[in-house]
Parts: C-alpha cells; sequence; structure tokens
C-alpha cells in the first residue's frame, strides 16, 4: 500500500497550530497543566476531531482517552499510538502533540485507503505525562500498566493543598481509579511517535530514529534542616547553615552522575528552595529536588547509592538533618524488537534513513511496556530544543514521521 498521497499534512500542521491556541499562557508560549481549564479544552478538541474521524472514543477514570478505528476482526488486540497533549510552564507546542494529532492523522489516512485492517487500531491521550501538578510523571500510563497502585494515586496532592481524587472528580472523572489498570497483552502493540527532544538526528542529519530502549528515570525530594538565625550575630563556628549543606549534596550529586564511568549517566537538581529566604537570614531549611536517569539500572542504583552515602557524610560533618524522599524510581525499557523491525521495515520501504538511539528522557511508552510490545519513533527538533516556546519539529519531519507510524501500524494491524 501506498500512503502517501493520502496524508493530509497540511491539515495536520493546522490542528497542531490550532491546539498551541489552546494555553494557560500567551503565544507562542504553551502550557497545559493537567486538568486546567487549557487542558480540558484541548481534550475536548481532540475528543471532537476523533469523532469527526468516526471513531469510538472513551474515557477512564484518570482521563486517559482512548479513540478506536474497529478492526475487521474486534476479537483481536488492537494496536495503538499516541502520547500526550499536557506541556510544562513555558513549553512549545510539538511535544507529545506530533504523537498524538499524528497518530490521528494517521488513522485516518488508513481509513482513507479503503482497507479495514484486522486489528483495530487506537488512538491514546494519556493523562499528565508531565510531572508539573503532582510531581510525578506519566501518571496515566502509570495507572494504566498498574506501575502506580490506586491507593499510591489518592495520596497525591499538588502544591496548593488539592488532591488527585478533587481534581479528577472536578474534571469530570469519577470512577474508581481501579478501573484503569489494563491488563497484559490487551494490546498488541504500542508505537509512539515524539519529537526527539536532544540534538542526534539533527546532527546526524537523519529524518528518522528508532528507538531501541528508554532510560531508567528516579527522583527523589531532598529536605535539609539545619539552624536559623541573625546573619550577623551568629558567628561562623556556631552555624548549622541549611543551604550550605545543600550546595555540599548538590554538587556530591554531580559527581555522582560524572563519575559513574559511563557518559549515560545524567543527574539535576532542578528546585532548590531556601527558607526562609532573606538577604540577613542564616538559611534553616532547604529543599532539593534530584532527576537521576541512566540506561542501566545497576548503573543508576550505584549512583544513587553515592549520594545516599555523601548524604550521611554531609550530616554527620555539618549538624544538619537531611531527609530524603524517594518520588519515583522506574526501571528502563527494552522496545520491542518486532516492532523496531517494524519501523526499520517502513523507514527502507519509502528510503528513509534512520538510525537506532536510546530515548533519554522518558515518555508514556517506557510505562506501557509494562503491559505490552512497544517502540518509539523520534522525529529530529530544530536545535534539539524542547520545553520552551521555540521548541520546533518542520512539517516535512512530521510528514515523514507520519508516514512511517502508517506503514507501521497498518503492517502490525494487517
Ligand atoms: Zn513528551
Amino acid at each position: 500500500m501506498e500512503f502517501r498521497p493520502t496524508l493530509s499534512i497540511d491539515r495536520l500542521i493546522s490542528e497542531l497550530n490550532a491546539l498551541a491556541q489552546v494555553s494557560e499562557a500567551d503565544p507562542p508560549v504553551v502550557t497545559r497543566v493537567l486538568f486546567s481549564d487549557a487542558d480540558l479544552r484541548a481534550r475536548a478538541y481532540i475528543k471532537g476531531l476523533c469523532l469527526k474521524a468516526s471513531l469510538e472514543v472513551h474515557e477512564d477514570a484518570i482521563g486517559n482517552t482512548f479513540a478506536r478505528w474497529q478492526g475487521s476482526e474486534p476479537g483481536l488486540a488492537p494496536v495503538a499510538t499516541g502520547s500526550h497533549i499536557d506541556a510544562i510552564p513555558n513549553a512549545g507546542k510539538y511535544d507529545g502533540v506530533v504523537g498524538v494529532l499524528g497518530g490521528l492523522e494517521v488513522i485516518r489516512a488508513l481509513q482513507r485507503c479503503g482497507a479495514r485492517p484486522k486489528h483495530s487500531i487506537e488512538l491514546l491521550l494519556f493523562t499528565s505525562e508531565e510531572p508539573t501538578r503532582f510531581g510525578i510523571g506519566c501518571l496515566g500510563s502509570r495507572l494504566l500498566s498498574g506501575t502506580m497502585t490506586p491507593d499510591a494515586a489518592r495520596k497525591l496532592i499538588d502544591k496548593d493543598g488539592v488532591s488527585l481524587e478533587e481534581v479528577r472528580r472536578k474534571a469530570g472523572y469519577s470512577a474508581p481509579l481501579e478501573e484503569v489498570k489494563l491488563p497484559g497483552g490487551y494490546y498488541k502493540a504500542f508505537v509512539e511517535l515524539h519529537i526527539e527532544q536532544g540534538p542526534l538526528l539533527e546532527q546526524q542529519k537523519l529524518p528518522l530514529g528508532i528507538v531501541t530502549s528508554i532510560a531508567a528515570p528516579a527522583s527523589l525530594r531532598f529536605s535539609i534542616e539545619g539552624a536559623g538565625g541573625h546573619a550577623g550575630a551568629v558567628l561562623m563556628p556556631e552555624r548549622r547553615d541549611a543551604l550550605c549543606a545543600a550546595a555540599e549534596l548538590v554538587l556530591a550529586i554531580e559527581n555522582a552522575a560524572k563519575s559513574s564511568g559511563a557518559i549515560d549517566t545524567v543527574a539535576t537538581v532542578g528546585i532548590c528552595e531556601v527558607f526562609p529566604g532573606a538577604v540577613n537570614s542564616i538559611p534553616s531549611r532547604v529543599r532539593l529536588t534530584l532527576d537521576l536517569r541512566d540506561t542501566s539500572l545497576a548503573r543508576r542504583d550505584a549512583a544513587m547509592r553515592a549520594i545516599e552515602t555523601a548524604r550521611q557524610t554531609i550530616v554527620a560533618e555539618r549538624q544538619v538533618s537531611i531527609s530524603e524522599e524517594l518520588v519515583n524510581a522506574d526501571a528502563p525499557a527494552q522496545c520491542a524488537p518486532e516492532i523496531v523491525e517494524a519501523l526499520s521495515q517502513a523507514c527502507a520501504k519509502h528510503n528513509l534513513a534512520s538510525m537506532k538511539m536510546v530515548s533519554r528522557a522518558y515518555h508514556d511508552s517506557l510505562f506501557m511496556s509494562r503491559i505490552a510490545p512497544v517502540a518509539m519513533l523520534f522525529i529530529p527538533c530544530r536545535n534539539g530544543y524542547s520545553h520552551r516556546p521555540d521548541e520546533y519539529a518542520s512539517p516535512e519531519d512530521i510528514a515523514r514521521g507520519a508516514l512511517v507510524l502508517a506503514e507501521t501500524l497498518a503492517s502490525l494491524a494487517s
């Protein structure tokens, strides 16, 4: 089958631009935090497009949205694609959205081909891939895959003290969270189209990346308690400055990543809150967040142990207390060889060069891999920029990604 003439890239780009207007901030900034007014309006827009394409739409208790094109043998496990449409504050319009609207256009293109596949093809829109509101990413796919329990989800509270239970009910999702998890084998395959969010494809001048594994993320929160006091009156030997202890911990974290023995270990402290935050007051309390990732679980965990050793040393030497809370520590995912092969063949069929690569960012595919064979397809984004308003993927690159996704889904669903 030749799909190229039937993909309507102009329409896809105009839908992408339309969705970018649905934002909590002025264009070109896209901000869509979970269950905000913008998030709900964006969901409504996508659901409307799916219904217009005659897909069967349903939502689960956390707001994961499923839009199915029924196959000719509805008893068979569906083949799925999709991504997310939530966006961190001050983000761009391609992250996640390319996989959702691109997936939808692919289904519409396959519908226009006339031949109905045996397996149903389902578009998924995952709830809260970004951790903005509740501090944990991939909420929807974690629950869907059983990686997070409903009990753990019910304990989530946002920074305003509002629980996930409350915000989801307000957004219209009130069924028990127990109904979200899907059984293993529910999907035959899941393929996610996404912008690379890094510079490798552009540097290599390649239009497509086929992801073979997804790095293992971990995230922790540290709370350092020292002693406050007057910046003039308390002399240095008497001090138990929480920020100085935090500074040592931040450098120990950097060192743990740098000395892991592999370039794949990356550690970031992205939030540092200092209390009371006054020029003439010794910091008494500091909160830090740690984001630690690696393609190897063993190496990631070794870095975590090195950070733990440093924490104990700093506590002893500086007479402060440092408590830590593990937000998540997930295993890496290996992509399914049969889907990687289907993607490679689709690239070859259309004479499109590609490279095999690791996804260092994590995505809903990481969690989908717990219940289904998965793989991801990356397209370049300018300068590797993502999570910023000037994030950009060209219509040509989006078209190539959609074309390969169409071929792949058609072959997996046939
Ligand atoms: Zn994303």
